[in-house]
């Protein structure tokens, strides 16, 4: 047997490119274009973008579902197409969307699944990660009785049966209640902690900022951020503050012109500041100061309009 040392990278990406062909009315769509990625072992990384990004593309050809129409992808460092079956043994996938044998119980989709992936019978998991997974009473069910949460589960269950060391969860949440979203966090938190890296993406901000130690922001087929968390959050560490004074104000105050602040048509005040060197009762403390009587008050955060607003400024600029 060879002894491989542990790669540097749990994913590798050079290039990736993928055209989808044009069918009927629709035309071709370049929905990756030229993605450079290295997603370090061992860490919990998260692939943010809005829908249309190109989130799932990039994963559906990691998994093999979608054929790459050029690049070079690793994962565990085996290429997928000169290594294949090594590149699949060490990934698992939580596809997007639920697609289930129904006609099977959880046990046995599970023992389907290690068939598939040649796992021998005394290697086999199957009864712990259903237990893991909050299903041990589920085991022998019928999978369209499972509810929706339960097919989830089950999905991640399914994922993990060759024990692989990268786990992939595409828009994991979508139509999730909160506490199974919670359940799943943990979990997955733990299978981190005992050394799988794990990738997920979402659409939400707040949850790859909750989860992830590294964020990539992909935006039409583009990678147009790639960063610690930290240093991704400290780029966009802007808040918006909104009062509504208790008369309406004609103009902004001169000694408050040093603030990036906005008069609105309500007479409202919006003062955009930077969470890191601003306290919200400073900025009320200085409205006080000019006599200024707050009726109402809000404050709203970047949402990920923004967020790719102010990258695609900051690349450019
Ligand atoms: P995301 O997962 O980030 O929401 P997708 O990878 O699903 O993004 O989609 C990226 C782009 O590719 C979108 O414009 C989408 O319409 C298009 N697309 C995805 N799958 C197909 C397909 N099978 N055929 C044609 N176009 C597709
Ligand atoms: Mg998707």
């Amino acid at each position: 047997m060879t002894v491989r040392s542990l790669p540097k990278n749990a994913i590798e990406l050079i290039g990736l490119e993928k055209t989808y062909p044009a069918s009927g009315k629709v035309g071709a769509k370049r929905a990756l274009k030229g993605i450079n990625l290295e997603i370090p072992r061992g860490s919990i990384f998260g692939l943010l973008g809005p829908n249309g990004a190109g989130k799932s593309t990039m994963i559906n050809i990691l998994s093999r579902l979608v054929n790459k129409s050029g690049g070079v992808a690793q994962i565990w460092g085996y290429d997928i197409d000169k290594n294949p079956r090594e590149a699949a043994a060490a990934l698992g996938v939580v596809p997007q969307e639920i697609n289930m044998d129904p006609f099977f119980t959880p046990r046995e989709s599970m023992e389907l699944m290690a068939g598939f992936y040649g796992v021998p019978k005394r290697e086999r998991r199957t009864d712990e990660i259903l237990e893991a997974l909050g299903l041990g009473d589920k085991k022998d069910a019928w999978v369209r009785q499972l509810s929706g949460g339960m097919k989830r589960r089950l999905m991640v269950a399914k994922a993990l049966v060759h024990a692989p060391p990268v786990l992939i969860l595409d828009e994991p949440t979508a139509g999730v209640d909160v506490e199974l979203r919670r359940q799943l966090w943990e979990y997955v938190k733990s299978l981190h902690a005992l050394g799988t890296t794990i990738i997920l993406t979402t659409h939400y901000l707040e949850e790859a900022q909750e989860m992830c130690d590294q964020i990539a922001i992909i935006n039409h087929g583009e990678v147009i951020a790639c960063e610690p968390t930290e240093t991704l959050l400290t780029r966009l560490d802007r808040k918006t503050l909104t009062v509504q004074p208790l008369e309406p104000l004609t103009a902004i105050p001169a000694a408050l012109s040093d603030l990036d602040a906005e008069l609105r048509p309500d007479g409202g005040l919006a003062i955009t500041y930077r969470l890191a060197n601003t306290q919200i009762s400073e900025l009320l403390n200085r409205l006080n100061n000019e006599g200024i009587m707050v009726k109402d008050l809000a404050t709203t955060e970047p949402d990920l309009e923004d967020v790719f607003v102010s990258m695609t400024s900051t690349t450019n600029a």
